[in-house]
């Protein structure tokens, strides 16, 4: 990450902080360590203030740090005490009174460790969401990373695609996945791949097991790679063989439920209304659908805002979100389409072009 990018982000979270009345802000969420600073590693914390930004790391870190986010003054712990004993010793330093934590994030037992360390001096305030809301928006730079990770995705998935075929276990499948995003440049899935076959593809979230793919089976594949810190997420339903009538009707009725909803992921279109759509239009098979219909991707796989019935975001031009309707029926199979969708000024654009032939084998 360029350094005055991590310098514009930096003070964006200061203007919250005025707004919040606060000292500082203690971050402890990986992904909005790196979001800040450009730190990739999983372990650093940052304290930022009114003046100051600091990067507090263990010796294994110390050189990436300086690498990495150069805008920040590293603060080095001596290997008997933890980061955490690190993080206290340094807002008492600062002379810190109101410090912002990040409550979705610290645990109970950490934030029990902090409040102990220093009883009177400082106050500990929890906050909610405060860096995420920065990440809601993608700037032009990480659109270009979430598309190319995204595309990186979809040429695994046409390659894999047209070697699936009767016999392969549904972890096979995966496995050869995973394997072709990093032949093609990615760090590695951002996710365990699900491969979920026949009956399997009623559980939203199974994994790939030792099935075997056997004709006449529909097969939902959920996959996304990783790289340079970004995710993608996407899902294709497939059928071994010729499809029957009805999993070409659902498929139909989900694509459609896909469609229709995708047309309103534009600025000023609330997240709720986007889900609400898609239930609409699969009607009497909503029920069947149980999960939300998208999510926002970015550094974590799933992050703000949740196209679901509790999210009333108003969507805005850079937000990059997930579109994955569903209809599963216990005993009888899945069937999950998901693209990632930029929201734009002119309209939804689909990040995600893996192919949407159904038929495979
Ligand atoms: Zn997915
Ligand atoms: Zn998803």
């Amino acid at each position: 990450m360029r350094a005055e990018e991590s310098a514009r982000r930096v003070s964006a979270v200061r203007s919250r902080l005025t707004e919040l009345d606060l000292d500082a802000l203690a971050v402890t969420a990986p992904e909005n360590t790196r979001y800040l600073s450009g730190f990739t590693g999983t372990l650093g914390y940052l304290v930022i203030t009114g003046e100051r930004e600091d990067i507090l790391g263990d010796s294994r870190y110390w050189l990436q740090m300086e690498e990495e986010a150069p805008g920040f003054t590293l603060v080095q712990s001596v290997a008997s005490s933890g980061l955490l004993v690190l993080l206290a010793d340094r807002l008492k330093e600062l002379g810190l009174r109101r410090v912002g934590f990040e409550s979705q994030h610290l645990t109970v037992d950490q934030h029990r460790r902090l409040a102990a360390t220093h009883p009177a001096e400082v106050e500990l305030v929890a906050t909610a969401g405060l860096v995420e809301e920065l990440r809601l928006l993608k700037t032009p730079h990480e659109v270009e990373l979430l598309r190319q990770v995204a595309g990186i995705a979809s040429r695994a998935f046409d390659r894999v695609r047209s070697g699936v075929r009767p016999g392969l276990r549904e972890r096979d499948v995966a496995f050869l996945l995973e394997q072709t995003f990093r032949e093609l440049g990615a760090d590695g899935p951002a996710f365990d791949t699900i491969v979920a076959a026949g009956e399997h593809g009623a559980l939203p979230h199974g994994r790939a097991s030792d099935r075997v793919l056997a004709h006449g089976d529909m097969v939902v594949v959920d996959f996304g790679a990783l790289a340079g810190g970004y995710n993608s997420d996407t899902t294709r339903t497939i059928v071994v063989g010729e499809p029957t009538p009805e999993q070409a009707r659902v498929i139909d009725a989900v694509r459609q439920a896909q469609k229709e909803s995708m047309a309103l992921m534009r600025p000023g279109v609330t997240a709720d209304a986007v889900d609400r759509r898609a239930r609409e239009v699969l009607a009497g098979e909503a029920n069947a659908f149980g999960h939300g219909l998208g999510h926002g991707i970015g550094l974590a796989v799933h992050e703000r805002p949740f196209l679901s019935a509790s999210d009333q975001t108003p969507l805005q031009a850079g937000m990059v979100i997930t579109n994955e309707p569903g209809i599963y029926r216990p005993g009888w199979g899945g069937v999950r389409l998901e693209e990632m969708v930029l929201v734009t000024e002119a309209g939804p654009q689909v990040l995600t072009p893996a192919s949407h032939e159904v038929r495979v084998g």
